[in-house]
C-alpha cells in the first residue's frame, strides 16, 4: 500500500508528532490494507468504524500537545484478548458469538497509551497449534512464498494471524500470547520479531485461558525497537491476575543501542538436533559470530533435561487445558446445543463446539490428571518442568546473561503438509521455545536470514527472570547485522 503502512513504530510516531499526518491518515490506510489483503485470512474482524473513531479521538488529543507512548498507533489484536463489545471467540465455534462485556488488561493498557484498534487477528483454536490450521475460520496464509513457487505457506502458529499482519504491513504491531512457542515460533516463520515477557510480567486478566501456567501475552513487531516500545505499554502489575507480578516496567526502548560487551552468551549444546537442516546450523554460528563482533562472550553450556521439554509441556499445557475449557458448557455463553437432559446438552455442545485438536488436548489432558494416571504422568511432568527450570537457573548462576538458539527447527511449511497423520510432528516445531514457557523465562525471536529457498529464519535469545532488557539490546545487534526482510508483495 502507500508509505504509511511500511513505516515502523517508531518512525510513526516521529511522523505523528510533527504532523507531517494523522493517526486517521494512518490508520485509513493500514484498514486499505487490510482490506487489500483478505487473501492472507489474518484478520478475522474488521472494526473500521470504531478504529476511526479512536483515531479521531487520539488525533484531537496530539493537537492539544497530549496522547501516551502510543498515541494513533493502529494496532492488531489476537482474538485471545477479550475486547469490550467487540466480539471475541478464541478462534471456537464454542464461542462463536461471544461478546465481551470488559476488556482485558493488556489490550486496555495499549488503549490507555493511545493505540488504535483495526480488528481482531486469526489464531489456533484456543492457541492450540503451530500452524494456524486449526482455527474455526480456516488457516492464516503467510505473505512469505518460496523463491519462484506459489505454494500456500503457514504463518506459524497460534498467533498466526498477528505474524502474517505486521509482516504483511497490515497493522503496525499487534498482540499475541505465547504458551509454548505460538509468539516466536510465528515471529520466525515471519521474519517479524516476537517477544515471549517472563512469566507474570503482563497480565494474563481477560486473555481466554489455555494453560495458565504457561501463559503470557507479548508484542509481535516489525524491529526489536518496536517490540520493546510495545512490551512497555503491555507489561504491568495487575491485582485481578494474581501471578502478575509487582515490578516497576523499565522503558525497554532504553535498552535499544546499548552495549553487550562483555556479556556471556550460552550455547547450548543439546539443541544441536541430529538432522538439523544445515541452514539452521549456519544461522546460529552466524547469529554467535555477530553478538561477539558485538563484544559479548560465546561460552558452552549444557541444558541436559532438554530433551524431556517436549513431552512433559505435552503433559502440563493439555492438563492445565482440559481443566480451563471445562467452562464451556453451552450453559452461560457461546455455542448451546440442545438436548434431552443437561448432560446432553453439555456433550452435544462440546461435540459441535470444540474442533479435532482441541478434543484431542481435552482427552489427553483429562487422562493425565485422572486417579490412577495421576502420579504418573502429571506429577511426573511436574518434577520434570522443576528440572528444566534448574538447568537454566544453573547457567544463569554461572554468569551467563543470556541463551542463543535457533527459534525454529525448519522454514515456514506448506498448509496442510504436516500433523495430517501423526500430530507430534506438527508438536516438534515447538522444540526450541516449549522450555522457555517450562521455566517461566522471557525470550526472543529476531529475524537473521534466509533458507536456500528465500524463507525467512528466526533466532532465539533466552533470558533471565524479568530480564527483557538484555533480550532488546541483543536482539537489536542480530537486527542491526542481518538486516531487515520484507515479504515480496503477492496478494
Ligand atoms: N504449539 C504449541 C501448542 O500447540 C504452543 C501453542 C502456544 O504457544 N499457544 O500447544
Amino acid at each position: 500500500m502507500t508509505d504509511l503502512t511500511s513505516m515502523t513504530i517508531a518512525e510513526a510516531k516521529a511522523g505523528l508528532a510533527n504532523k507531517s499526518f494523522t493517526s486517521l491518515e494512518l490508520t485509513d490506510a493500514h484498514l486499505a490494507a487490510i482490506e487489500a489483503a483478505r487473501a492472507l485470512n489474518a484478520f478475522i474482524l474488521e472494526t473500521p468504524d470504531q478504529a476511526r473513531a479512536m483515531a479521531r479521538a487520539i488525533d484531537a488529543k496530539i493537537a492539544k500537545g497530549e496522547g501516551g507512548p502510543l498515541a494513533g498507533i493502529p494496532l492488531g489484536i489476537k482474538d485471545l484478548f477479550a475486547t469490550k463489545d467487540v466480539r471475541t471467540t478464541a478462534c471456537s465455534k464454542i464461542l462463536g458469538n461471544f461478546v465481551p462485556p470488559y476488556e482485558s488488561t493488556v489490550t486496555s493498557q495499549l488503549w490507555r497509551d493511545g493505540a488504535v484498534m483495526l480488528g481482531k487477528l486469526n489464531n489456533d483454536e484456543f492457541a492450540m497449534g503451530s500452524s494456524n490450521e486449526t482455527s474455526c475460520f480456516g488457516p492464516v496464509v503467510n505473505p512469505w512464498r518460496r523463491e519462484g513457487s506459489n505454494t500456500t505457506l503457514v504463518p506459524g502458529g497460534s498467533s498466526g494471524g498477528s505474524a502474517s499482519a505486521v509482516a504483511a504491513l497490515l497493522c503496525m504491531g499487534a498482540t499475541a500470547t505465547d504458551t509454548g512457542g505460538s509468539i516466536r515460533q510465528p515471529a520466525a516463520f515471519t521474519a517479524t520479531v516476537g517477544v515471549k515477557p517472563t512469566y507474570g510480567r503482563c497480565s494474563r486478566w481477560g486473555i481466554v485461558a489455555f494453560a495458565s501456567s504457561l501463559d503470557q501475552a507479548g508484542p509481535i513487531a516489525r524491529t526489536t525497537r518496536d517490540a520493546a516500545i510495545l512490551m512497555r505499554s503491555m507489561a504491568g502489575h495487575d491485582p485481578k491476575d494474581t501471578t502478575s507480578v509487582d515490578r516497576a516496567v523499565p522503558d525497554y526502548e532504553a535498552a535499544i543501542g546499548k552495549s553487550v560487551k562483555g556479556m556471556k552468551i550460552g550455547i547450548p549444546k543439546e539443541y544441536r538436533l541430529d538432522g538439523m537442516p544445515a541452514e539452521i546450523e549456519k544461522l546460529w554460528s552466524e547469529g554467535a559470530a555477530w553478538l561477539k563482533a558485538a563484544g559479548a562472550e560465546l561460552v558452552d553450556v549444557s541444558l541436559p533435561h532438554t530433551k524431556y521439554a517436549l513431552p512433559a509441556y505435552y503433559i502440563v499445557a493439555p492438563a492445565e487445558a482440559s481443566s480451563n475449557l471445562a467452562r464451556y458448557d453451552g450453559v452461560r455463553y457461546g455455542l448451546r446445543v440442545p438436548g434431552r437432559s443437561i448432560g446432553e446438552l453439555y456433550e452435544n455442545t462440546r461435540a459441535e463446539g470444540f474442533g479435532d485438536e482441541v478434543r484431542r488436548r481435552v482427552m489427553i489432558g483429562t487422562y493425565v490428571l485422572s486417579a490412577g494416571y495421576y502420579d504418573a504422568y502429571y506429577l511426573r511432568a511436574q518434577k520434570v518442568r522443576t528440572l528444566i527450570k534448574k538447568d537454566f537457573e544453573d547457567c544463569f548462576a554461572k554468569g551467563v546473561n543470556a541463551i542463543l538458539t535457533p527459534a525454529t527447527p525448519s522454514a515456514a511449511f506448506g498448509v496442510g503438509e504436516k500433523g495430517g497423520a501423526d500430530p507430534v510432528e506438527m508438536y516438534l516445531n515447538d522444540i526450541f521455545t516449549v522450555t522457555v514457557n517450562m521455566a517461566g523465562l522471557p525470550g526472543i525471536a529476531v529475524p537473521a536470514g534466509k533458507d536456500a529457498q528465500g524463507l525467512p529464519l528466526g533466532l532465539q535469545l533466552i533470558g533471565r527472570p524479568f530480564d527483557e532488557e538484555t533480550l532488546f539490546s541483543l536482539g537489536e545487534v542480530v537486527e542491526q547485522s542481518a538486516g531487515r526482510f520484507t515479504p515480496p508483495r503477492w496478494w
